[in-house]
């Protein structure tokens, strides 16, 4: 197996979050909502006699997407017509760009699980229209035209990706700065964000790539990744066994986790792409591209080195922030509250992530959560100042998880208010020690650990409200004492 590499390159399907569809006024609807064939109009259904038009928002879209990748915006793009049949294109042809894309020659860095950075090459970007939806029924076949007609950007990447893990990290990035351009939900479920694999193995000693297959179709990052180490064996098992890799489009069967052979490709597809002769040539000019620019926000990689730079934080921790936009907006809102930024760090990804995943929310759904940011700040603030502990910070945040309020006034309320006060911890210390005789004779011969579950039972004493410092020095002297 060592002797082989996995080669991958991904194609990635993006539908354009614009109000109206790429050709037309035809608005675009919620592909699980709606109802079948609502949105649709002469356009998306292919009928004679209509022309298309551009929609301008959907290229500017694009472009954003294009120039976040670090690609270069030809003087022009071109709409060329790709023929192909098939009942969920009515037209017999997709208008898609072919000889002159929107984007070319960008790049994507994605970090390898050592942490080290790696840079994916983006060949080019193009603006496309989805086509209709198709669902075999018994018999026949249903077809949806909703998404026909849908503006669809498909981004190319060179076979650089060399694992299903490397796939994987450039999919959750590429979907991030999708969300942070805010041109697209991410969300796979509904399909307006699709994957397709091209995989290939090389043996250790070739010096060219060999015959690729492509994996049609994920829609979760969890299925590209599976499908790419499904396929790169079942390529290294034909290939040890003496036997060739045919060309072929392959899908992935989510119930028994493994590749379907869809159909094998004698040869390549002809589309008989040509130049779309109802559309114009789509022009931008360097000034209008610079505008664009100047308006994109700030990207994750940006975002990231200025969090580890500003706040102190860990590149782990700053990755794990800046992957949601939201959560990352939601950080340096609490931040603003003055408590420590790393310990706000600490407290989201952990406590915070803990709960969210518990109650089963996702980091996106964040920005709804009860705890606001600046709660959860200040929540920090009141374990940073010693007014509760953190046991009973974790308490509070679960209350305002369930209710939302003010931290201070949860702490007032449910009485979680720090015990530091001498004369109370001594009175708890001292009935511990009482009725643990045995313990402390363990403690004394030697046993170290038997201090653990002393400090315990005294904070058990204090309702688990003492202030663990107070406690650990006090309790150290009398046992020495
Ligand atoms: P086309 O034939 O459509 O001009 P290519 O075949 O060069 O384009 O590439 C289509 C996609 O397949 C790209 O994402 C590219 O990175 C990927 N690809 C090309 N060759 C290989 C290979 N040997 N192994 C894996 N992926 C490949
Ligand atoms: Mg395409």
């Amino acid at each position: 197996m060592s002797d082989w590499t996995t080669i991958v390159g991904l194609e990635v399907h993006a539908e354009m979050l614009t109000g109206s569809k790429m050709f037309s006024a035809c608005p675009v609807v919620d592909s699980v909502e709606a109802a079948p064939n609502s949105a649709v109009d002469e356009l998306s259904l292919g009928f004679p006699g209509t022309l298309p038009a551009v929609n301008a928002l959907a290229m500017e879209y694009g472009l954003r997407v294009g120039l976040a990748l670090g690609c270069e915006i030809p003087p022009f793009s071109q709409f060329a017509r790709k023929s192909y049949f098939y009942p969920d294109l009515p037209k017999g042809y997709q208008i898609s760009q072919y000889e002159h894309p929107l984007a070319v020659n960008g790049y994507l860095d994605i970090d390898l699980p050592d942490g080290t950075p790696k840079r994916i090459r983006v060949r080019r970007a193009h603006m496309e229209e989805d086509t209709g939806k198709l669902t075999h029924a018994g018999a026949g076949s249903l077809v949806d035209y909703n998404r026909a007609g849908v503006p669809l950007l498909e981004i190319v990447s060179e076979p650089d990706i060399r694992s299903s893990a490397e796939a994987e990290s450039y999919a959750r990035k590429l979907r991030a700065i999708l969300r942070y351009l805010g041109v697209n939900h991410g969300d796979m479920s509904k399909g307006i964000l699709r994957f397709e694999a091209n995989v290939s193995v090389m043996h250790k000693d070739d010096s060219e790539f060999r015959q690729r297959t492509e994996i049609k179709n994920l829609n979760s990052i969890r299925s590209l990744a599976r499908s790419i180490d499904y396929e790169a064996a079942r390529q290294i098992k034909l290939y040890e066994n003496g036997e060739t890799v045919r060309s072929a489009t392959l899908g992935w069967d989510e119930n028994r986790q493994q590749v379907t052979i869809q159909r094998y490709k004698e040869r390549a597809d002809e589309y008989r792409y040509f130049p779309d002769p109802d559309l114009p040539i789509v022009v931008y000019t360097p000034e209008q591209v610079e505008a664009v620019r100047a308006k994109l926000v700030e990207l994750p990689d940006a975002k990231k080195a200025r969090f580890i730079e500003q706040f102190g934080l860990t590149a782990y921790d700053a990755d794990v922030l800046v992957g949601e936009k939201a959560v990352a907006d939601y950080y340096e809102s609490a931040v603003t509250t003055g408590a420590n930024p790393k310990s706000i760090a600490n407290w989201i990804l952990g406590s915070l992530f803990a709960l969210m995943n518990t109650e089963g929310a996702s980091p996106e759904d964040i920005a709804s959560i009860r705890v606001t940011a600046l709660a959860l700040g200040e929540l920090v603030k009141l374990v940073e100042n010693k007014t509760v502990n953190k046991g009973s910070a974790e308490q509070v945040l679960k209350i305002l998880w369930d209710n939302g309020g003010d931290p201070s006034d949860v702490v007032a309320r449910e009485g979680l208010a720090q015990v530091s006060d001498t004369s109370a911890i001594t009175a708890a210390i001292e009935s511990v020690l009482a009725s643990s005789a045995p313990m402390v004779a363990r403690y004394k011969g030697g046993e170290e650990k038997v201090f653990g579950a002393l400090m315990g039972q005294c904070m058990k004493a204090l309702q688990g409200k003492g202030d663990p410092q107070v406690i650990r020095e006090m309790l150290t002297a009398r046992l020495q004492g």
